[in-house]
């Protein structure tokens, strides 16, 4: 067998016509930036959130730039977070002059352990930046409790959840602010980079607009100090169809969530709350032997990745923040043990069973 990680040509192959199509009339209408593709995808991702607002953007990485800016945070600020995500999480932070502050990750479910946040709070802080990890909600209703008792910001980071849920809402609306990434791996992803910003509030909604357009109230006059940051209208065509099979695929991928584990009983994988449901954006196991796991899985033609094996505080861009080995030892532990296997909606059964059997195997 010879199974990828993650194979796009099975996704593309059941919305070829329609992707296609979606291409061609934007192309054919010679119109790429700003127009009614994105304005359509705005309306419908909204819809899809149950939130007020959607705005496109370039990234999810600018999304999170674009949001911290929004909310005026910027230098001499605080921002909490968790140091095992994807680094975009903290260059966003950084990004706008702002430190960030981490929290180490639950031993279980791999989210922020909301229990430490409020050791961490102090007179600096301005927000907590949660992940929604793997595609599974962390704690959210009690982080936005906090976030609350505080007066702090709440930008949850659903780079990775799109449509998961907690208490059956989706994540990334539950803060001021929520953002989600485009990026092609991602479970609504597009053909090309791209990201969306969510939000509830008129204000931050308005300030999110003039942010992504190089900070324009009103061709050529510039209110504020923007970014052109704008998803374009071909990603906006593409996620518009991929938008109508969202829920579907990721209920897909909870069916093949439930065949790993009743195959791999013996096997950590990552908890989700009660409360929640995942999109299982990828699916992870541990092994105390992860790295002789992953080339024997290589051998025998499963291909797996490693989300992430380096945690944000040991990396050497963020040395100048001076952490050390043993600061943070859950996440530090997670690098090591961590794999994440196939998973996508198209994964077939039988594909399922042997990788479940070729890891139970490994000794
Ligand atoms: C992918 C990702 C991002 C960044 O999104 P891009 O679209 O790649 O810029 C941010 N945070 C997390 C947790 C991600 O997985």
């Amino acid at each position: 067998m010879d199974i990828k990680f993650l194979d796009l040509h099975r996704q593309y192959s059941q919305i070829k016509e329609e992707v296609n199509d979606a291409i061609s009339t934007v192309v054919n209408n010679q119109y790429f930036i700003l127009g009614k593709e994105l304005e359509n995808f705005e309306k419908e991702y909204a819809l899809y959130l149950n939130t007020k607002y959607t705005v496109g953007v370039g990234s999810g990485t600018d999304g999170l730039i674009i949001a911290l800016r929004a909310l005026g945070i910027g230098k001499g600020d605080e921002v909490i977070t968790q140091p095992n995500s994807f680094i975009a999480t903290a260059l966003a932070i950084t990004q706008v002059g702002a430190t960030p502050v981490f929290v180490d990750a639950d031993k279980d479910t791999y989210q922020i352990n909301t229990q430490e946040i409020e050791k961490k709070i102090t007179k600096k802080t301005k927000a907590i930046l949660p992940v929604h990890l793997y595609g599974a909600p962390c704690e959210i209703d009690r982080i936005k409790e906090i976030a609350k008792a505080h007066k702090l910001f709440l930008v949850e980071d659903a780079a990775q959840a799109h449509g998961a849920t907690y208490k059956g809402k989706k994540v990334g609306t539950f803060g001021d602010i929520g953002i989600y990434s485009f990026y092609p791996g991602k479970n609504l992803g597009a053909y090309g980079d791209g990201g969306a910003i969510s939000t509830n509030n008129d204000d931050i909604y308005k300030r999110i607009l003039l942010l992504r357009n190089y900070g324009q109230s009103k061709k050529y006059f510039h209110d504020s100090i923007g970014i052109n940051s704008r998803l374009d209208e071909i990603q906006a065509a593409v996620l518009r169809v991929k938008l109508r099979y969202i829920d579907r695929w990721n209920n897909e991928r909870n069916e093949k969530a439930k065949q790993y584990h009743k195959l791999l009983d013996n096997i950590k994988y990552q908890v989700v709350y009660p409360e929640g449901m995942s999109n299982y954006h990828v699916f992870i196991i541990e092994h105390p032997k992860r790295d002789k796991l992953q080339q024997y899985l290589h051998e025998k033609g499963i291909q797996t990745l490693i989300h992430y094996p380096l945690p944000i505080h040991l990396q050497k861009c963020y040395n100048y923040l001076g952490y050390k080995i043993g600061d943070f030892p859950i996440s530090e532990g997670l690098s090591d043990t961590i794999l994440s296997l196939p998973m996508y909606a198209e994964l077939k059964e039988q594909e399922i069973e042997y990788i479940a059997k070729t890891v139970r195997i490994f000794r």
